[in-house]
């Protein structure tokens, strides 16, 4: 009787584990089936960036290929050396800027959609695509070790209606993947400034006059911090930053942002790949 029960169960199991196996290979091939890409709506097999899989990023092969990213060669990974950038954020207190693209299509689009309609999973796919263009160009440049990666924060009230911070999403996989250290805690936004949107360099700087602090003491091995943001314009709020971690004891700050806006569009053309 025992013998006869301990079959049926191991039949009951098998059929079970038979079942899910089923049930599990169908749910791959249904999404594959319907995942198309967020841009041309291509079926999405498995794309790849670098050894980066992309293939729940949205995106098909050509379209990865396609993106109007900054040519970091010409640039050496830094777009401050590029005249028409460093004439337009004077009075800035960080080293290197690293950004993916312009702000045009399709990032605009991503930037919007991703910070009014919560669609999150962007914050992966810009991880991914910051991650394979900085290891490409560390590949070619000499950079200095990070000791530390930041996000620009939002004020607790501004998070509070929002619901989350882009720039933390993206900071947190990029540190991850990166396998650098990554604190989201360390540095708060006390004011809950005006949109810094239409105002000049010099109103943006009075906006931000001691917007932010630090919460604790730096470690004195932290020299070298990576900020993460997700669209730049003037720079002034990373530089407050920076001045605040200047006065704690850091020596250089990278700027690591999706978008730029470019101060002349026309400018574009030189340093898009
Ligand atoms: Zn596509």
């Amino acid at each position: 009787m025992v013998l006869v029960y301990i079959i049926r169960q191991k039949v009951s199991n098998m059929a079970w584990k038979l079942d899910s196996n089923i049930f599990k290979r169908y749910y791959i091939d249904t999404l594959k089936s319907i995942s198309c890409c967020d841009l041309c709506g291509a079926n999405v097999s498995d794309s790849y960036l670098l050894g980066y899989s992309l293939s729940q990023a949205l995106l098909c092969q050509s379209c990865v290929n396609d993106l109007p990213y900054f040519n970091q060669s010409l640039i050496a990974g830094n777009l401050l050396r590029w005249p028409a950038v460093h004439r337009a954020l004077p009075n800035i207190h960080f080293e290197q800027l690293f950004a993916l693209s312009p702000y045009i299509y399709p990032f605009n689009k991503w930037l919007a959609q991703m910070k009014y309609l919560g669609r999150f999973e962007l914050a992966s796919l810009f991880s991914v695509l910051l991650c394979a263009q900085w290891q490409a160009m560390i590949m070619n440049q000499t950079i200095i070790p990070i000791n530390l990666v930041l996000a620009v924060p939002l004020h607790i009230k501004k998070w509070q209606v929002r619901g989350y911070n882009q720039a933390h999403l993206i900071a947190k996989t990029f540190a991850e993947t990166l396998s650098l250290p990554y604190d989201a805690n360390l540095v708060l936004r006390v004011k809950n400034n005006d949109s810094q949107m239409g105002k000049t360099g010099s109103q943006r700087r009075k906006n931000l006059a001691n917007a932010f602090a630090l919460q604790r003491k730096l470690g004195s091995h932290i020299k070298h911090v990576l900020i993460v943001d997700d669209v730049v314009t003037t720079g002034t709020t990373v530089s407050e930053i920076s001045k605040l971690l200047k006065q704690a004891g850091v020596e250089t700050v990278t700027l690591v942002t999706v978008c730029l806006t470019v101060p002349n569009a026309k400018d574009n053309g030189p340093v898009i790949s």
